[in-house]
């Protein structure tokens, strides 16, 4: 049976370690780290995920300069309140929480965030800088698993990784990541046009599922002693929660955790982690704004 990795913990300890950096800052400069995240309409799953992150940033000591907006908004008044965040000096952070709208061009709003502000590491300076390994900051879900590796020291280097899912925000930027030479693996990323998928992540020492579709790596696409990352969260209807459903992975947990060595959980896996990285990449945003680095 493989080690289940207990995201929850390894995220507290993180966490921790972010709240006394943040409590340093504010002794040393006087300055609380401080994160808006902007809400437009009311999806309950990015609710949930944004009270997430606003239940964080209180644990980290950190300043919540969060706005909530109606669905109807404007594209227009999104994007002048991104400039006004932009200029605010007490704002190191702002992070937009997607999807949006139809009405609103996401691209155009990812654009707006200042590069030195954009904690969520999705605008094209931070993925170029990324790319080519300067200073950036790395999207949160892809530096959270690469967190999670380190934590559990699993090797990365030479390792053959698959991952399946190329999304710009999972996907595509941690193959670049585990790529680099600082991780070194030798990363294989599959999609809808992969032929022979289950040839290919059979193959895997680590294999990473980013594809929104519950249960969808089986024990056969497995090899025997594989590290499985499930980044997976799909809401299923449940009758055993007061809510009425319940997070599945992309992994069907219950057949491959006895084939693997190890294996995240959902919830309590990646998830955790990707709040984590939101926080210290916040912390970081706040050093490099006070400090100049
Ligand atoms: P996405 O934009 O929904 O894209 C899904 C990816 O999976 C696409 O690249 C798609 O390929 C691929 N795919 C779908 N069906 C496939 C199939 N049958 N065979 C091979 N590839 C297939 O991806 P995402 O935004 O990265 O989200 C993926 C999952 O991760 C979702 O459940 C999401 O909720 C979850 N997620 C979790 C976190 C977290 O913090 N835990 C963060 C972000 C996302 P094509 O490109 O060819 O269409």
């Amino acid at each position: 049976m493989a080690v289940v990795i207990d995201g929850a913990e390894i995220a507290r300890r993180v966490k921790e370690r972010v709240a006394s950096g943040v409590a340093e800052l504010e002794k040393e400069k006087g300055v609380k780290a401080c994160l808006s995240v902007i809400l437009v309409g009311d999806d309950p799953a990015s609710i949930s995920y944004v009270t997430g992150k606003e239940k964080a940033l209180a644990e980290a000591g950190m300043a919540d300069r969060s706005v909530r907006l109606p669905a109807d908004v404007s594209q227009e008044e999104l994007l002048a309140l991104i400039a006004e965040l932009n200029e605010d000096d007490s704002v190191h952070g702002i992070l937009v929480q997607l999807p949006l709208p139809g009405h609103i061009d996401s691209r155009k709003v990812i654009m707006a965030i200042k590069p030195e502000k954009d904690v969520d590491g999705f605008h094209p300076v931070n993925l170029g800088n990324m790319v080519i390994g300067s200073r950036s900051f790395l999207p949160c879900t892809p530096h959270g698993v690469i967190k999670l590796l380190r934590e559990m020291e699993i090797p990365t280097d030479g390792a053959d990784v698959v991952i399946v899912g190329r999304s710009n925000i999972v996907g595509k930027p941690l193959s670049i990541l585990l790529s680099r030479r600082d991780y070194n693996s030798t990363v294989t990323l599959c999609h809808t046009g992969t032929r022979n998928l289950a040839d290919i992540t059979r193959r895997a020492d680590i294999l990473i599922a980013a594809v929104g579709r519950p249960g969808f790596i089986t024990a056969d696409m497995v090899k025997p002693g594989a590290v499985i990352i499930d980044v997976g969260t799909t809401r299923v209807p449940s009758t055993a929660t007061k809510s009425g459903w319940k997070l599945k992975g992309d992994v069907d947990f219950d057949n491959v955790a006895p084939k693997c060595s190890y294996i995240t959980p959902v919830p309590g896996g990646v998830g955790p982690m990707t709040i984590c990285s939101l926080m210290r990449n916040t912390l970081l945003a706040a050093k490099r704004a006070i400090y100049t680095l």
